[in-house]
């Protein structure tokens, strides 16, 4: 039987393993993290290095590590000076994964990984027995969900039209597969992803790449105020009902925005010609001779051979897998949004624990970040103490 179990090896699964572990609160042969890349943070990796993003939009003060500066303190050793950008020191991509590999190769997580697509959780007794597509089964006596958003991907309706007509040309910026690029290219969306993505393609593929949003660039630093971090926003959250969290979430996120240098980097490319912008919506599809036919609502046309989506995750996150059947069997209590009701160390009934959008209703609008990562494993390694 293991101490700790962990549900998701991403972002949010390795930062609670490598609290747990690094403040000797258990050993590697006591947890068990179960996801199913062979390797820790391989979405993480694979969806940020796809769409080639050089700097992190958060500070350097969040990371994996249970120091507050251990990444700063990692940079000086081992960086460059342009490992860090702008007043708040976000660190670069490059930097903050080779922090990350640190962070893991020191607390020895990577003993405690397992392979494997969790399809059940069930309570006996006193202990937890979690199982896996692949046919694994483990007992822990506790349980963290740290799934993410559950592999769901979003797509606009045209979208599945368009992949069915021509798989090999559409992809999501967080499919497994991604489509080739062949210009002309489509990239649908206007947030963080779409830009870094808009940025790299019309470097490779000058003047063949659009870019369609339906709504002009929200420029924010952040991906909601910093306030959101401590006392002067959350103190007010934590006194709110159920329901009026979830609407000040809703508000607080700056929902598909960039920070300002992306934008002026857009500007740039954009006067030069590198690609176009379509503030549009498309609403029909068709595909001829290897080529897509885009029609927006304004009725303009675009012409393009490969589309990339860059359209978040869906939000359906409580109806995914293994958890659906976990919250009818164990009758836990979800608020009228769906998300968990917690309490303060994210505990959702007795030795079963949440992290990142399931955590939301406690740690508020930075939840499913990096610091809400942090927030996370100091709640959930404190109710072990
Ligand atoms: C492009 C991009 C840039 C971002 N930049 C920043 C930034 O600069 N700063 C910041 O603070 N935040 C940023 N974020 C937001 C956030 O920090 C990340 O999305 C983070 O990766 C979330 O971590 P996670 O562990 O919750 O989810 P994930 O990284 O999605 O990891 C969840 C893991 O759980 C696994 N899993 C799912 N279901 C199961 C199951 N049934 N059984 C076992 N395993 C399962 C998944 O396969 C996955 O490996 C960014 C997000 C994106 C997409």
């Amino acid at each position: 039987m293991y101490e700790w179990l962990i549900a998701g090896g991403g972002i949010h699964g390795c930062t609670i393993a490598a609290h747990l572990l690094k403040q000797n609160i258990i050993r590697p042969d006591q947890l068990k993290i179960i996801d199913p890349h062979p390797e820790p943070l391989a979405e993480w990796k694979e969806r940020t290095a796809f769409i080639d993003m050089p700097y992190l939009r958060s500070p350097g003060v969040h990371h994996l590590d249970i120091k507050p500066f251990s990444l700063k303190q990692y940079g000086k050793r081992a960086g460059t000076e342009t490992d860090f950008y702008g007043a708040y020191s976000r660190p670069s991509l490059y930097l903050f994964n080779e922090h990350c590999d640190h962070v893991i190769q020191e607390s020895g997580l990577r003993e405690s990984w397992h392979t494997g697509l969790i399809s059940s959780a069930m309570r006996e007794k006193d202990h937890w027995i979690i199982e896996t597509e692949q046919g694994d089964r483990f007992h822990t006596k506790n349980l963290v969900v740290a799934t993410g958003v559950n592999r769901r991907i979003f797509f606009p309706e045209w979208g599945y039209l368009a992949k069915r007509m021509a798989p090999s040309q559409v992809s999501h910026v967080f499919d497994d597969k991604k489509a080739a690029p062949v210009g002309p290219i489509a990239v649908i969306g206007g947030g963080i992803s779409a830009a870094h993505l808009t940025i790299k393609l019309s470097k490779q593929y000058p003047g063949q790449v659009t870019q369609v949003t339906r709504h002009a660039y929200r420029v924010h630093d952040f991906d909601s105020d910093p306030g959101w971090l401590g006392p002067k926003y959350m103190d007010g959250f934590s006194r709110l009902s159920a329901q009026e969290k979830r609407r000040t979430i809703q508000q607080a996120r700056h929902k598909g925005s960039i920070p300002a240098e992306l934008n002026q980097k857009l500007h740039h490319l954009r006067k030069k010609g590198s690609y176009h912008l379509y503030i549009d919506k498309i609403s029909h599809v068709e595909y001829k001779n290897n080529q897509f036919t885009l029609t927006a609502q304004s009725g303009k046309q675009l012409e393009v051979k490969t589309v990339y989506f860059a359209t978040g995750f869906a939000p359906d996150v409580m109806s995914a897998g293994f958890l659906a059947d976990l919250i009818k069997r164990e009758n836990l209590q979800c608020a009228h949004c769906g998300f968990p009701l917690v309490n303060q160390h994210l505990e959702w009934c007795d030795h079963l624990f949440v992290s990142g959008p399931l955590a939301e209703l406690e740690l508020g609008p930075s939840s499913r970040n990096v610091i809400g990562a942090m927030k996370a494993a100091d709640r959930i390694t404190a109710a072990s103490c």
